[in-house]
């Protein structure tokens, strides 16, 4: 023995004075009433030793002394060996005092920690237990370790822990955090039992590579699942842009009786948002205040974004308004939905009340903030907060917020400033850049600008039908009908395939949906009947159809028919047919607009004195008494 024990009947006792509590004296140390002795604090190798050497000389039994404390000031040092044999003279086992420090460095901000001790461990032979194996995974799994997560796995089969459920789910979790997700799956299917935890882990981590398919075909394979497994895979749906199926996994969740929890909620509600399912939205927003989830930001601020992407901004509001603590996303999420619902002056308010609360803006901000600008064509406040990103708040525009800034100018007509805007961009323009610059094109009617335009469409995204059409209405308006066929002709040669417009509306629960020129539906003659009435009194008001938005070859009577049958028209008039007077119709459609369902829906809202929201790929359209809120420019 050569270290510290042994050294200990040496040291003497005088400087035990300095570690003892100020009224204390090494004498009066030990209590007369108790037999337990108590132990002076200490805090270093140094101190130890100081207690050490009284134990030692008063013959004190060792296990008095605070072992884990002793283990824990010896763990990472080269007292390691001296700490062992003070644990040798008490009748725990070692391992038992080593995996209390393992755990509490695991759970530090340096798990690093619990790795270096493990290697202490091993250096001096002492015999990991399945806490020990635990715990090292655990920091490993901090720290994305698998080069030491392998040695653990390597223990974990030595010491024959295989059954361990835990430590092999933990295995599973580190290997796919790590993105060695075929060693996780190897292990997976390798797993002599597995439960509802080690098949959760396996589809989280799918879906968060983003292979959703697999995630799906594991779901169906399970033999049991919980809420935690469904709210994986609604997510997963949600995430990777298929909404649809995460509504009706939701639906089969509910069948089976299972209680959604806060994240199920979220998810659920984010698929609400994609679809414009505000029926489901709203049930889910009562079951949720219900639950007392009220006081959960991330629901209040899904809560917010579902209702503006289904046009309901009161709804939305009345959330932000309810909330106790508000967070920038919330802010944000609310200063972006006036914009897009055409209320920019109160977005720009928001903003003000916002910054008073010393918030700072972010990203999002931005965007809703230069939206509000475009809509109310304030040139020189949206240059201004451009500007303000950078030197106020340190933020680097991305390519959205030089695309609000095309957009700004477009629609204020200054065409030339725009493209010499896209021209300095830092980074390539993309499509929707120029795509925004090119509708500019259309309300400002240049024809010069609009071909330059399209010629950077046609090479970033040359099979988007919608760039033609808007061009050949350029030429149509201009009355170069030559040109306006040329287009439609370099059409065709492309084999540019037009997007099948489709339009939803929901009604009592049921998903309707209309296909341009759909004559399937079983209320299709009703819903053509209604319409032709409708003409009527449209034309009355002036209205005339708007052939030129057909591209096809056709006679003019053909497109006005191929016209009247436009999905988002066919969708108002069922949603009139089957809805109490008055009540606002909601419309969803995958495409844009086209100029004549637009004005079609303007004239509807006002004869049926009703409000008519158009959710399209791009921008909402509130058509209340004759006008639409996005000013007849989108
Ligand atoms: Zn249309
Ligand atoms: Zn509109």
């Amino acid at each position: 023995m050569s270290d510290m024990v042994q050294s200990l009947p040496t040291v003497s006792v005088s400087p035990l004075h300095k570690v003892l509590p100020p009224n204390s004296n090494a004498i009066t140390w030990a209590p007369a009433i108790s037999n337990t002795p108590r132990v002076p604090e200490f805090n270093s190798r140094f101190e130890l030793n100081q207690v050490l050497a009284y134990v030692v000389k008063t013959g004190t039994a060792f296990s008095v002394l605070p072992l884990s404390h002793v283990a824990s000031l010896c763990a990472l040092t080269p007292s390691f060996s001296d700490a062992q044999k003070i644990f040798m003279r008490v009748r725990q086992p070692e391992i038992f005092l080593w995996n209390s420090c393992l755990r509490d460095f695991a759970e530090s901000d340096s798990p690093f920690n619990a790795i270096l001790l493990f290697h202490q461990l091993r250096l001096h032979n002492v015999f990991p237990d399945s806490f020990t194996c635990s715990f090292v995974l655990k920091a490993c799994l901090q720290n994305l370790d698998v080069f030491h997560g392998r040695i653990i796995h390597a223990y974990i089969e030595k010491l024959g822990l295989q059954s361990n459920l835990f430590l092999q789910n933990m295995l599973v979790l580190l290997y796919a955090s790590c993105g060695d997700i075929n060693d996780a799956r190897q292990l997976f299917d390798k797993m002599l039992q597995r439960d509802v935890v080690t098949w959760n882990i396996m589809i989280t981590q799918l879906v968060k590579r983003g292979d959703v398919e697999s995630a799906y075909e594991l779901f169906s394979q399970m033999p049991e699942r919980n809420v935690r497994s469904w709210t994986a895979m609604i997510a997963g749906f949600v995430q990777y842009g298929k909404p649809k199926e995460a509504i009706n996994r939701y639906a089969e969740m509910e069948e089976m009786g299972l209680r959604p929890n806060e994240a199920t909620v979220v998810t659920v509600l984010a698929a609400c948002a994609d679809l414009g399912r505000l029926d489901l939205g709203r049930k889910i927003h009562e079951f949720s205040e219900k639950s007392g989830f009220k006081r959960n930001i991330r629901i209040c601020n899904t809560l917010i974004d579902m209702y503006i992407k289904c046009g309901c901004l009161k709804d939305a509001h009345d959330v932000f308004e309810d909330m106790k603590v508000r967070t920038i996303v919330s802010w944000s999420a609310m200063i972006q939905g006036l914009a897009i619902h055409g209320q920019a002056e109160e977005a720009l308010e928001l903003f003000s009340k916002m910054i008073q609360t010393g918030l700072k803006p972010n990203r999002v901000t931005f965007i809703g903030l230069l939206h509000a600008c475009s809509h109310m064509g304030l040139i020189d406040e949206g240059r201004r907060f451009f500007t303000s990103m950078t030197t106020d708040y340190g933020l680097i525009p991305s390519i959205e917020h030089y695309g609000c800034m095309v957009d700004l100018l477009s629609r204020a007509g200054l065409l030339q400033e725009a493209y010499e805007f896209i021209k300095d961009m830092p980074m390539k323009p993309n499509a929707v850049v120029w795509g925004t610059l090119l509708g500019g094109c259309k309300v400002h009617k240049n024809i010069e600008m609009a071909e330059e335009a399209i010629r950077h469409l046609h090479e970033l995204d040359p099979l988007n039908d919608g760039y033609y059409v808007l061009l050949s209405n350029i030429y149509a308006d201009a009355k170069r009908w030559e040109d306006a066929a040329r287009v439609r002709k370099l059409m065709k040669d492309r084999q540019v395939k037009k997007t099948p417009g489709w339009s939803s509306i929901v009604v009592k629960g049921v998903v309707h949906e209309f296909v341009a020129g759909d004559e399937t539906h079983p209320q299709a003659e009703e819903v053509f009947k209604k319409w032709c009435k409708l003409l009527e009194c449209m034309r009355l008001k002036g209205y005339v159809a708007n052939t030129s938005v057909v591209l096809l070859d056709m006679e003019e009577s053909e497109k006005e028919r191929f016209l009247y049958r436009h999905s988002e028209k066919l969708a108002v008039v069922f949603g009139l047919l089957s809805t109490p007077p008055g009540e606002t119709i909601r419309i969803f459609k995958n495409l844009r607009v086209c100029e004549d369902c637009h004005a079609a829906l303007k004239l509807i809202s006002e004869i049926v004195n009703r409000e008519l929201v158009v959710r399209d790929r791009n921008r909402f359209h509130c058509f209340k008494d004759g006008s639409c809120s996005c000013k007849d420019y989108w």
